[in-house]
């Protein structure tokens, strides 16, 4: 299991929800169900090892992909993307805080196209 970015987990669960919302969305389970798993894992260093059954059930169906595999929206779409798919890790932070989902190659394409 990768490291949880505490930080990254801390901005989904606190500062905007609505990320976790949407995931939550359709499904049966509850926005608060998936939080209340968020907030457990920040008052435990991000330890997965102590959740319940249940709760790593819902980690590893809200908030790992939310966590660790996001994709890329590419330029105009995920199916123009330029990179591998997914946004690196090191860009998820800022993704979340600009709403702008784009892996470092899309990033240095739209770059480009800009300074052009
Ligand atoms: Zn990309």
């Amino acid at each position: 299991m990768e490291e949880i970015d505490l930080d990254l987990l801390e901005f989904l669960v606190y500062t905007d929800t609505d990320y976790i919302k949407q995931a939550v969305a359709g499904t049966q389970y509850l926005p608060r169900t998936v939080l209340g798993v968020g907030t457990f894992l920040l008052d435990h260093d991000g330890d997965v090892n102590l959740l319940t059954a249940k709760q790593k059930v819902t980690f590893e169906k809200f908030l790992q992909p939310l966590l660790f595999h996001v994709t890329c929206q590419g330029l105009a779409g995920p199916e123009t993307c330029m990179g591998n798919g997914e946004i690196e890790q090191d860009l998820l932070k800022k993704c979340y805080h600009n709403n702008i989902f784009r892996c470092h190659a899309c990033r240095a394409a739209t770059h480009n196209t800009i300074e052009n």
